[in-house]
């Protein structure tokens, strides 16, 4: 990776790209599971990424919030490369203090929802503002309270996760992932732990997300959500993108014989 790399990739946007991945590559041991992947997402913007399972969608997200390290490639999130930073020509490696500040600016939302069981629900949304010193305790209170009210839990600040249904349980991680005020929010299959009748009501908190703007990537199988919310459908097949577009282009009429199996089996 060149300084060459990164400005090509999109460092002289006037309006930097929220997540930009350039041509990334990565391999565990002898098998490639990311081949070559490009992917913008502008800010504001709402991307859904289909594809089967294996495929390396969770591996893409992990790449995006530096949970793993590409081959090669680039991936810069609000104009910010991930992981290194420039030295005249140079690209130098960041430091691991400087990689977690960068994490604490990416949102990111797990299928198992990951909380603090130890912790309760208004302390697992306050805990991170607080261990990264961008806010004193009271102020971190008050913003957690108020991102409760958001995602409808208000009632439940003093509660364990393990008191909560696995619905309200991602809602309050979603909470957590709003309380560093990310510049985008990455989450993987969160919806796909839960009970069916509990799916609605997360869908339902990602969509106000959606529509207030927050820039959001969602890695699900609920094509639905996807007609209804995202800006660009990715389908992503064997560490490829093999088509991105409107959802009108690639759910309605997918290139792809991949992508119409695919659909065929998920709707
Ligand atoms: P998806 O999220 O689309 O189901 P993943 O990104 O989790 O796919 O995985 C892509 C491929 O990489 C799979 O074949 C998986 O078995 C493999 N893989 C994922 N994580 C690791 C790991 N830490 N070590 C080795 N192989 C892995
Ligand atoms: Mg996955």
């Amino acid at each position: 990776m060149t300084a060459e790399t990164v400005r090509s990739a999109g460092a002289t946007d006037i309006v930097p790209a929220a997540v930009e991945v350039h041509d990334v590559h990565k391999w565990y041991g002898a098998h490639r599971v990311l081949d070559g992947v490009n992917l913008t997402v502008r800010p504001g913007e709402v991307t859904v990424i289909l594809g089967p399972s294996g495929s390396g969608k969770s591996t893409l997200l992990r790449v995006v919030n530096h949970l793993e390290k590409p081959e090669s490639g680039y991936v810069s999130v609000n104009g910010e490369p991930i992981g290194v930073r420039r030295h005249g020509d140079r690209l130098r490696e960041l430091s691991e203090r400087a990689i977690l500040a960068q994490r604490s600016r990416i949102g990111f939302v797990f299928q198992n929802f990951n909380l603090f069981p130890h912790l309760t629900v208004l302390d697992n949304v306050a805990a991170a503002p607080v261990a990264t010193g961008r806010l004193a305790k009271p102020q971190a209170l008050e913003l957690a309270r108020e991102l409760l009210g958001r995602v409808g839990l208000a009632d439940k600040a003093a509660a364990y996760p393990r008191q909560l249904s696995g619905g309200q349980q991602q809602r309050v991680a979603i909470a957590r992932a709003l309380a560093l005020r990310p510049g985008v929010i990455l989450f993987d299959e969160p919806t796909s732990a839960l009970d069916p009748e509990l799916v609605g009501e997360v869908l339902a908190v990602i969509k106000d997300l959606a529509t207030s703007g927050t820039t959001l990537v969602v890695v699900t199988h609920e094509v639905g959500f996807a007609r209804e919310v995202a800006d660009k459908v990715v389908f992503i097949d064997g560490g490829k993108i093999l088509e991105q577009g409107p959802p009108g282009e690639v759910l309605d009429r997918p290139r792809h014989e991949r992508t119409r199996e695919f659909l065929s089996k998920v709707l």
